[in-house]
């Protein structure tokens, strides 16, 4: 166990001790307590030699509890009646012994219980429980809630659900919860840290931190709710598009981020982190988990004993240390929701099933581990301490547990549930039913044999999921760009998502400035150097141009700064081998003209369907014999070697063919027609790699793409295609469930 997890152990012994010992002086009548704190100290005097850690620790506990001023059975001491009723049900309670021998008036003592030597004859004499074997947890589960269903078609409600594996006990609960009408009633309860209360502390408290994440700030706005949606969805938008944040989110951001200003502090008291986070959330409301969770964090004021004002006192945690104890206190914290009314089914520990109206017992979690196994010894008290202190020894715990078992059996028709195996290990029955087994069999009565747990099953027809092929013939979109072409050639279905559902993946929050932005903003920067470059200049003054608009750009489009390192140094190497490569364009007569060139093709014959674009750059060359050229330029920052394999199939190569089509069909359409991609970042300067004989492939390009709009318009589907790399990277393979169906598309099926 490593030093962090030692700690912890050791801590939780401290506090668990703590209790234990803080009951023991409350099952004192209030006279009577500084004499046991003393004997308490007597028995827990310092010690050396094996053990004095534990010793030690045992005494810190004692001191701690000691400092608590009053106990709960305070109120009952300060009675005076003139008789007692007591029901004797489930064992001995050490504080009822103490009270009647403190208040001498008589007692009318009802005893429930079987004697201790023979706890389960009386449950011999009625019907037997049923007893079910399943293989592992689900199947247990499973089996739990069909028992529990089955008790209810019985019209046996209540049910109780006895909660001897919590674990077994919540997913028994889920599946009960899929009853349309089912009202199930949770004593035990669950984390508070799981509850929309318990969120909501917890993001703001991240929320608050220096340097939280716009993640972090967005999960806290989220929880809260204190924003309108539609606010929130606009700062969210702007946050994931890294755009500025339009004026009325901005707005409503800077009044939220306000509200964290009570916990921008470096440290502070416990108590006062307590109220700065109360001031924070506000008022808990009718929420009764909101409730809980202030109660939890004594957020309300709640006060608490002496030991817990002086902890609140002296710890001085920062933020992160405050955020770590509020979370522990959470997950460590039990929710328990408000009963509804007339429950069906009551899910409750074994201690509190006895003597409770309820019409049927479903018991899951009855194995050798879960009831009856010999309970663990307190690692700080020990057993001999606990017979010094008058505290619960290992052998009062089992007979309590073994007496409140024997109680269940009384109460009801019960259905006892173990399995054979948990994670691995091997389960048995539990030590407990065998003894009630036993006894039956002593007293001749019926002793129904284990029950392998068979689920009833259901014939369900077979339905192979097959490939889709949407058929959208009036909902085609009225334009294409060239990227949209491009998806449609990759896997018409994955263009079915994105242009026609309009899905798309949120833009993640909060990630580093990545290439993608280094190259919206050179796209941005080498626009605005040509666009004031009028004409061929020295070498040095580009250069120095070039460089002297990065900063400015840099700033106005809202780019940190240090992110953008990395890439700032890459472009100074850059900036010079352009200005070379611009400079031989120059001496070879080309200029540029244009640049992030809006160009658009209304449908006609031949192709029946708008095609836009908006094309990077485009250059011009007059000094040549067979007249004026233009040539269309797409700026790359991706690999060369994988351009040059793009214009290799001129036919594949969408993107030059679209801008071409785009260009050739204008008025102004120029008689003679280039393209090419330059990749920016090649290490020895800009690279041209030309997409020969454009205008040819540009009229294969409408011809092929006319052909396929006129097959959707008439009804071809849009089939997902599942291919190669494509489906390797796309964000619809949930969505056309590609890994559901084979490759292969089913015979008759339209596959394009
Ligand atoms: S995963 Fe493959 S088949 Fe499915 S939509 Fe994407 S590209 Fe098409």
């Amino acid at each position: 166990m490593g030093r962090a997890a030692t700690f912890e152990h050791a801590a939780a012994a401290l506090a668990d001790a703590a209790h234990e010992l803080g009951r023991g002086a409350s099952a004192r009548p209030p006279a009577q307590r500084d004499a046991w704190w003393t004997l308490a100290r007597d028995v827990l005097a310092p010690m050396g030699g094996p053990g004095q850690t534990e010793r030690a620790l045992a005494r810190i506990a004692l001191e701690w509890a000691a400092l608590d001023d009053g106990a709960d059975t305070d109120r009952v001491f300060a009675l005076r009646p003139s008789a007692w009723i007591v029901v004797r049900a489930g064992g001995v309670e050490r504080w009822l012994g103490a009270l009647l021998d403190a208040t001498p008036v008589p007692v009318l003592e009802v005893v429930a219980d079987s004697p201790s030597a023979a706890p389960f004859d009386a449950a011999a004499r009625l019907p037997p429980p049923r007893r079910v074997v399943c293989t592992g947890f689900e199947d247990e589960a499973q089996a739990a809630a069909a028992e529990v269903l089955r008790a209810l078609a019985d019209r046996c409600a209540p049910v109780a659900l006895v909660a001897l594996d919590r674990a077994l006990v919540r997913r028994v609960h889920a599946l009960l919860e899929r009853t349309p009408g089912m009202r199930v009633h949770d004593e035990t309860g669950w984390r508070l840290s799981t509850t929309r209360a318990a969120a909501r502390v917890m993001t703001a408290l991240r929320a608050a931190a220096p340097q939280a994440s716009r993640d972090a700030c967005l999960d806290w706005l989220k929880s809260d709710a204190a924003l309108p949606a539609t606010t929130l969805q606009s700062l969210e938008a702007a946050w994931r598009e890294r755009r500025r944040l339009p004026p009325d989110a901005d707005a409503a951001w800077e009044t939220q981020r306000t509200r964290l200003a009570p916990l921008a502090v470096a440290r502070q008291p416990l108590a006062q982190w307590l109220q700065a986070l109360a001031a924070v959330l506000g008022p808990a409301g009718d929420d009764p988990a909101a409730q809980q969770v202030a109660a939890a964090l004594r957020l309300d004021g709640a006060a608490g004993g002496a030991p817990w004002h002086q902890a609140a006192g002296e710890a001085r945690p920062d933020l992160a240390g405050f955020t770590r104890w509020v979370d522990d206190v959470l997950d460590a914290g039990v929710y328990r929701p408000p009963a509804p009314p007339e429950p069906h089914v009551v899910v409750t520990p074994l201690a509190r099933a006895l003597l409770r109206p309820f019409g049927a017992v479903v018991c899951p979690g009855a194995d050798d581990r879960g009831l009856g196994a010999w309970p663990a010894p307190d690692p700080l008290l020990g057993d001999a301490v606990a017979q010094a202190l008058g505290l619960p020894t290992l052998a009062e715990r089992r007979e309590r547990e073994t007496l409140a078992f024997a109680q269940l059996l009384r109460v009801a028709p019960a259905v006892l549930l173990r399995r054979l195996d948990s994670g691995g290990e091997p389960l048995g029955a539990s030590p407990l039913v065998e003894r009630a087994m036993r006894a039956r069999e002593r007293q001749r009565a019926a002793c129904p044999a284990q029950q392998a747990w068979q689920p009833a099953l259901e014939p369900v027809e077979r339905a192979p999921q097959r490939r889709p092929a949407p058929v959208v013939v009036d909902g085609l979109p009225a334009r294409l760009s060239a990227s949209a072409v491009q998806a449609l050639r990759d896997c018409p279905y994955r263009f079915f998502a994105r242009a026609l559902l309009r899905l798309r993946e949120a833009e993640e929050l909060d990630l580093d400035l990545e290439k993608r932005d280094y190259g919206s903003w050179l796209h941005a920067l080498l626009l605005r150097f040509h666009v004031e470059r009028a004409e061929p200049r020295p070498a040095d003054e580009d250069l120095a141009r070039l460089l002297a608009l990065a900063e400015p750009l840099q700033a106005e489009q809202g780019l940190d700064a240090a992110q953008l390192l990395p890439f700032r140094a890459a472009f100074e190497t850059f900036a010079p081998r352009y200005v070379r490569w611009l400079q031989a364009r120059d001496a070879a007569g080309w200029h540029w003209r244009a640049g992030e060139v809006d160009r658009a093709r209304d449908a006609d014959e031949a192709l029946p369907v708008r095609l836009v674009g908006r094309i990077d750059r485009i250059d011009r060359i007059d000094r040549r014999a067979d007249g004026a050229a233009w040539q269309l330029i797409d700026y790359k920052t991706g690999a060369v070697d994988a351009l040059k394999k793009t214009v290799r199939e001129p036919l594949e190569d969408t993107q030059l063919a679209a801008y071409a089509a785009l260009v050739a069909s204008g008025d102004d359409a120029p008689a003679a027609l280039q393209a090419m991609y330059l990749a920016l970042d090649d290490r020895e300067g800009p690279v041209e790699v030309v997409h020969d004989d454009v205008g040819a492939t540009a009229a294969a390009f409408v011809d092929g793409l006319a052909a396929d709009w006129r097959d959707l318009r008439a009804g071809l589907g849009l089939a997902a295609l599942g291919e190669g790399q494509v489906c390797e990277r796309c964000e619809m393979r949930g969505l056309c469930r590609r890994d559901h169906w084979t490759a292969e598309p089913p015979a008759g099926e339209d596959a394009r």
